[in-house]
């Protein structure tokens, strides 16, 4: 399927062999979520506009795809010792989950800044919870830690062929529903989800348009494509909590994939990240994060410029609910 052009390189063929064998693995575990038409969207884009749920998918992200198709595709001994992650987001809730689901052993490393909530949400998944230091280096120095004393196999939230190959399933899935989509809009971070969906969407239609879109604070990729290689950004507050952070100096997989087959990122102001929760809610009867909400964000601010069906990824729905109320009843950002 993967025809012969420059954008494709062994990277992409591995990926995309990845992702068939993901989809496989990971199927009835992970919810094959609804690509939903939006007539408002379609109207004011001028082009038919889907929506893919993944803010409805177990565990509120699309996260859980990459950290199950991660841990399945483990040894049987890596399995019996367990994972370990120092995510306190959505991939360690998928990844707390994912292992439960395994009757497996899942640690989530975590500084003692990590707010109550979170830490009780992800005991609530069944994962042992391990507070050390006051920084998320001290909670990476733990991970290493743990990998050494009790052999446990480190899931990371990206930069990994076997997350990046889950979190493609989504590709797999559009293409099936929306067999001539010109435009996928994707949340951008760390790339897993972008790299992922790229490949499979490309790999059955080369011309199709692959955007990125990031909060404008602190941009990682969109930084790193420019700069020619992963650099380091400064990490901001923002409504789209869930694409903060950078990709890794050492990036091996989601940099070369995102550079090679991102059309376009578009950058967001915090108002038209708001303007896409509220849109998601108000209109689409959707709960949306941040993150999850960018690709109407860009669509309403006119950064979308699509000439045929376009794809928008809804990432996840894990938003406090206090914060989700406030901005759709009208407040800014
Ligand atoms: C992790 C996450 C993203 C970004 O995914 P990357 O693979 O890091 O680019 C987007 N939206 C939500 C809700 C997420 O949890």
């Amino acid at each position: 399927m993967a025809c012969a052009s420059a954008r494709q390189s062994t990277m992409f063929d591995r990926a995309h062999d990845a992702i068939v064998a993901a989809r496989s693995r990971i199927d009835g575990r992970v919810l094959r979520t609804p690509l939903q038409p939006s007539p408002r969207l379609s109207a004011i884009a001028g082009v038919p506009v889907h929506l893919k749920l993944e803010n409805r998918q177990t565990t509120g992200a699309f996260k859980l795809r990459g950290a199950t198709n991660a841990i399945l595709s483990l040894d049987a001994a890596s399995r019996r010792r367990g994972v370990v992650t120092a995510s306190t987001g959505n991939h360690g809730r998928a990844l707390a989950h994912a292992a439960k689901a395994q009757g497996m052993r899942a640690v989530v490393c975590m500084s003692a800044l990590v707010p109550t909530n979170k830490v009780e949400a992800i005991r609530a998944l069944g994962a042992e919870v391990h507070i050390v230091g006051r920084s998320q280096d001290d909670a990476q120095a733990e991970v290493a830690r743990l990998v050494e004393r009790d052999g446990l196999a480190e899931v990371p939230p990206f930069d990994d062929l076997a997350v990046v190959a889950g979190q493609g399933t989504i590709g797999l899935e559009i293409v099936e529903d929306l067999p001539d989509v010109e435009t996928v809009v994707i949340p951008l971070s760390g790339g897993g989800l972008a790299a992922g969906i790229a490949v499979a969407v490309k790999a059955a239609r080369p011309q199709a348009r692959i955007v990125g879109v990031s909060m404008a604070r602190g941009a990682a990729m969109y930084e790193s494509i420019k700069a020619g290689r992963p650099v380091a950004v400064e990490e901001v507050e923002s409504l789209a909590d869930s694409l903060g952070g950078g990709i890794g100096l050492d990036n091996r997989v989601t940099f070369e994939l995102c550079r090679d087959l991102l059309t376009d990122t578009v950058l967001l102001s915090e108002d038209e990240i708001a303007t896409g929760i509220r849109h998601a809610f108000t209109v689409e009867d959707e709960v949306v994060e941040g993150a999850g909400a960018v690709g109407i964000g860009a669509l309403l601010a006119g950064k979308i410029r699509s000439k045929g069906p376009t794809a928008l990824i809804l990432s996840g729905r894990n938003i406090d609910p206090q914060a989700h109320a406030r901005i759709v009843g009208g407040a800014g950002a």
